[in-house]
């Protein structure tokens, strides 16, 4: 079964641990503090392909993580950064985060999108040296990477699109004017596949083209195949409509045009709005009565009307040329500005547990591990902003109750401190 819309989680690296570490050497009886930070995560990356046409691939695998840091180690070395995870996804991909249905990115106009990020590295202690810190036991863990949901959806960027009952003849069009070469039988829903091409009608005056199968009466409402299928050219600029002129499989080809409107009309009024082309098909089997009749009605509803034969490829050029000067004159296809937010976190988060074990004290958990993971440790103010919080907060009284005295380690959400009054 085709598949245009797929969910996959994804996974940014998680940053590498920074390092406390001490430099020694034989004749230097306290060296400084010179632990290597930790690698960053790596990024989950998408990249538009325009030669991916499905989400197939999608189907298979589900799950995407990228590399995580390394821990920093002594003597300053860094961990190493964690790999990007690099996903290839069909050019004019939307994507979506599960959790809110907002829109991430639209991989039309996007040539590398970021999906999730890979946590930050933690500092090292040689970050902490300072005139009066000269042996800081501290160093900062490294913070977990994005992680999330997401949903592509597939929407074909097609200039025009194509549709019509099943077997006017869309796929025959499609493959007598592209190099697409789809699937052509005379019976219902053998195409279940859009399929794209890419028109050449002459210089600069390319467009892409895709047979939309499948549109039956109230797939709108959902009851066929076509609903599916519509959703791939909410954006395209023109619909051609393919009519059987011939009436040869027994309709009436009249109803047949305003069937197929209604139903556009149902599934999407800003689609119906579109500019609208109708291309008569198989007009080697119609007499010139039947066409003239079905001009009469089209060209009563202001449209252009195009007499060809798909099979014999008789009048295809001049609905190729006509198309590529009326899209001349139309505007560029339409894409979505993402409007992605992140998720907000939960208002009021609890006070930290604190805990005595071998004489260290262990500040952990409630908005202490969110405030550690928004502190830049190297920067002066952000200290600052450090301190006063946990001051602010009660945590130094806190630990003044429980008789912490001056020297002992503190250890807040992995980062140890001497405490200083
Ligand atoms: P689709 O369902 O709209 O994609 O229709 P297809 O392109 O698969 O065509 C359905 C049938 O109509 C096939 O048997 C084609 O060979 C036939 N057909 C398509 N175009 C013409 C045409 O211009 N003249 C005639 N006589 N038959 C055609
Ligand atoms: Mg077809």
């Amino acid at each position: 079964m085709f598949v245009d819309k797929a969910t996959i989680e994804i996974k940014a690296g998680r940053g590498g641990n920074g390092a406390v570490a001490f430099h020694r050497e034989k004749y230097v009886a306290s060296g400084g503090p010179d632990g290597g930070d930790g690698g960053d995560g790596g990024d989950v990356v998408l990249i538009p392909d325009a030669n991916m046409s499905t989400l197939m691939d999608f189907r298979y695998k589900r799950k995407y993580a990228a590399g995580n840091g390394a821990d920093g180690t002594g003597k300053r070395c860094s961990g190493k950064r964690g790999e990007d995870l690099v996903i290839r996804v069909p050019l004019g991909t939307v994507v979506r985060d599960r959790a809110t249905g907002a829109v991430m990115a639209d991989m039309s106009a996007t040539e590398r999108f970021v999906a999730a990020r890979g946590g930050s590295g933690g500092w090292g202690n040689a970050h902490f040296a300072t005139p009066t810190r000269q042996a800081p036991r501290f160093a900062k863990a490294g913070l977990p990477g994005a992680e999330r949901e997401i949903v592509l959806e597939l929407k074909l960027l097609a200039d025009v699109g194509l549709v019509g009952f099943p077997n006017v003849g869309k796929s025959t069009l499609l493959a007598a004017v592209t190099r697409a070469r789809p699937k052509i039988a005379n019976y219902h829903f053998t195409t279940l596949f859009p399929n794209l091409g890419v028109v050449y009608a002459g210089e600069n005056r390319s467009f892409v083209l895709a047979d939309i199968p499948g549109i039956i009466e109230g797939a709108s409402a959902g009851a066929g195949l076509g609903h599916d299928f519509l959703r791939h050219i909410d954006r395209c600029r023109l619909v051609l409509h393919v009519v059987d002129v011939s009436g040869s499989e027994g309709r009436d080809p009249i109803e047949d045009f305003e069937t197929i409107n209604r139903e556009l009309a149902e599934y999407s009024p800003a689609l119906a709005s579109r500019p609208m082309a109708v291309a008569a098909n198989k007009c080697d089997m119609a007499s010139p009565e039947q066409i003239e009749r079905l001009k009469m009605r089209v060209c009563a509803a202001g449209m252009d009307f195009f007499p060809i034969s798909a099979a014999a490829q008789t009048g295809t050029q001049e609905l190729v040329r006509a198309v590529s000067y009326k899209l001349a004159s139309l505007p560029p296809i339409a894409t979505f500005e993402p409007e992605y937010v992140e998720p907000e976190e939960p208002e009021e988060l609890p006070d930290p547990e604190i805990d005595r074990e071998d004489g260290v004290w262990y500040v952990d958990g409630g908005w202490v591990e969110r405030l550690v993971q928004n502190v830049n440790f190297g920067d002066y103010e952000s200290r600052m902003y450090f301190d006063r919080t946990l001051r602010d907060r009660g945590v130094f009284q806190r630990l003044e109750d429980l008789g912490v005295e001056e020297g002992d380690t503190v250890c807040v959400s992995g980062i140890e401190f001497e405490y200083k009054r």
